[in-house]
């Protein structure tokens, strides 16, 4: 059997989420040589559903990839648990490092390494995420429906947070926390009943298991079952930085910035899913992946057909 490093696969994806795993269905589908290497810990772990997904709401995050994993491996393409370290480029593509110290060549790469939540630095916020802690209405809105729901402010986008999740439920707070609150905000959360607690907010209230209330510098306890907050999203990126591949700014946190197809300012490098676009969720991350797996494979058979025609000519000419 080959070594590892003796083998050029055409695509080595790095991320086995949605992104990732769709990506390499199309390729593995396509007769590409591909393998997804994934550390294994995909952003919504924490929560026990995944909702929103057509005709899959309800499914597990865990089993949804599980089943993703079994149809990437169907085709012939394969899945390696590691977490990458480092990529460097090759006469032949890429070389891809392992935290284990293995090295996949590949001719592309596809970044699917999807983002890391930063919560504020508040107690019990990270205990109770994806579980009565949330950020996205459309993920979990429904099932906070009608109870009393507390957005903690972060930044900027929190007031339309609050007035996303006021149409979920009569019930909705607005903990101002330490960000300022301009007029014509104040205004909007008046005008749809929700009320702004003033104060910075100390911790989260855990009572057996649950959500209690939110506790406040001066010790006042808000009653509250679901806290809504805007984490900053920071694509993972790192593992990139020997090949150029950098992070955008953005006012939610930062991504790797590409085309409409996926393709990054690095040649041969593509990207999918949160890593590039901070607000998919699953449907849109898979849907991403998916087109970016196309045009890869597009850009491969460019590449072998002009190979082809060089071989051909060659040999025209030869004799
Ligand atoms: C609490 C919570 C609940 C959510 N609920 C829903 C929901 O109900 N419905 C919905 O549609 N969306 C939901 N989302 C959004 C959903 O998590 C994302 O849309 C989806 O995970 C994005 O897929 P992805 O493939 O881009 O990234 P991810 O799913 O995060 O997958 C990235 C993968 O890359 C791996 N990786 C990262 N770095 C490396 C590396 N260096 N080497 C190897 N592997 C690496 C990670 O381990 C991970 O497995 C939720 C998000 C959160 C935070």
């Amino acid at each position: 059997m080959a070594k590892q490093a003796e083998i050029v696969r055409d695509v080595v994806v790095v991320g086995g989420g949605a992104a990732g795993l769709s990506a390499a269905l199309i390729l593995a589908r396509s007769r590409r040589r591909v393998t997804v290497v994934d550390a294994g810990t995909p952003r919504n772990a924490p929560a026990q559903a995944v909702h929103g997904l057509l005709a899959l709401d309800g499914v597990s995050p865990l089993e949804l990839l599980e089943r993703g994993r079994a149809e990437v491996v169907r085709y012939g393409g394969e899945i390696i648990f590691a977490e990458v370290r480092d990529v460097s480029c090759t006469s032949l593509g890429f070389a891809v490092m392992t935290r284990d110290a293995a090295v996949l060549h590949a001719r592309r790469l596809l970044i699917a390494t999807g983002l890391v939540d930063d919560l504020p630095e508040i107690e019990g916020l990270r205990q109770r995420w994806g579980r009565d802690v949330l950020h996205c209405p459309y993920c979990h809105g429904w099932e906070a429906r009608d109870r009393a729901i507390g957005v903690l402010a972060t930044g900027p986008m929190s007031v339309h947070q609050a007035l996303l999740f006021r149409q979920l439920s009569d019930d909705v707070r607005y903990f101002s926390h330490d960000q300022d609150l301009g007029e014509q905000d104040r205004r909007k959360l008046d005008a749809l009943g929700i009320p702004v607690v003033a104060g910075r907010v100390s911790r989260l209230e855990i009572v057996e298991d649950r959500l209690a209330g939110v506790r406040l510098d001066d010790d006042r306890v808000v009653p509250v079952e679901t806290v809504a907050v805007a984490t900053r999203m920071i694509a993972r990126a790192e593992a990139f930085a020997g090949i150029g591949i950098t992070t955008t700014p953005h006012p939610a946190g930062s991504f790797i910035a590409a085309d409409e197809t996926g393709r990054t300012s690095v040649p041969g490098v593509w990207v999918a899913g949160n890593s590039t676009d901070l607000s998919a969720q699953v449907g849109a991350a898979a849907a991403g992946g998916a087109r970016a797996a196309a045009h890869l494979n597009a850009d491969l058979v460019a590449e072998d057909t002009d190979r082809a025609v060089a071989r051909s000519t060659d040999a025209q000419t030869a004799r």
